[in-house]
């Protein structure tokens, strides 16, 4: 197996990890109550952060054995012991959270939209920062292990099959280099894109996929002025 293929796997695990989360997440939404928001908000905010907490140690888990098994295949020597995160941190869960429920708390004055559609729309968006914050414990392990492995040389960003336009616009960029300023893994929320180390020796070959999206992108975006929106649209067909 490739290392292009052994990171496309290790996305789809943690992609899969993610989908997982969200099942779990929808459960915890019906602590949540109308008429009873003072009180079960904090509860609902306490239980998620129970769940953030298992799942981020699952993905920080499927991390570090990727890691290790990538780095013995490089067989680059020494010794290394991947760099276990900690638990995301509990301001950051809650200040999450807190921003995808707000618009719950609109006075009735304010005629704000109808109390259910604002339910839906909280709960989508409270989703996509939980599984945002999970999947920043894996992919941030990654990179900060990259920085401490002085057999690491970069690292390169794998996104889903079907990820959005700005997910494989950087995807398609490869490997950053550690000579090159170490870049942060700019994400949005509910994405699953993955962080891969490249080690002493290898050099990031980008798998057919990637190869196509690059096409992709020098086609669509040929003097145009706003590249993602120009590749946006071709990824979206339109
Ligand atoms: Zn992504």
């Amino acid at each position: 197996m490739s290392q292009a293929s052994r990171a496309a796997e290790q996305q789809a695990a943690q992609r899969g990890l993610l989908a997982e989360l969200l099942r779990e997440f929808a459960e915890l939404w019906a602590i949540i109550r109308l008429g009873a928001f003072a009180t079960t908000i904090p509860q609902w905010i306490a239980a998620v952060e129970l769940l953030l907490g298992e799942y981020a140690a699952m993905s920080a888990t499927l991390a570090g054995d990727y890691y290790d098994e990538e780095r013995d295949l490089a067989r680059v020597g020494g010794r290394f012991t991947f760099p276990m995160p900690d638990a995301p941190p509990r301001e950051k869960v809650e200040a999450s959270l807190r921003w995808a429920t707000k618009d719950l708390w609109i006075p009735e004055q304010q005629a704000p939209a109808p109390i259910e559609e604002r339910l839906r729309v909280a709960e989508d968006k409270a989703g996509g920062a939980a599984q945002k914050i999970v999947a920043d414990v894996g992919r941030e392990a990654v990179l900060a292990a990259v920085d401490e492995d002085p057999q690491a040389i970069g690292w390169f960003r794998v996104a889903a099959p079907n990820a959005c336009a700005f997910c494989r616009m950087l995807a398609i960029r490869g490997a950053v280099y550690q000579s090159e300023q170490t870049a942060d893994f700019q994400a949005h929320n509910s994405c699953s894109c993955t962080a891969a180390p490249v080690f002493e020796g290898q050099t990031w070959e980008p798998p057919a996929d990637v190869a196509e999206w690059r096409r992709m992108y020098e086609d669509s975006t040929k003097g145009e002025r706003n590249k993602l929106k120009a590749f946006r649209r071709a990824v979206e067909g339109r």
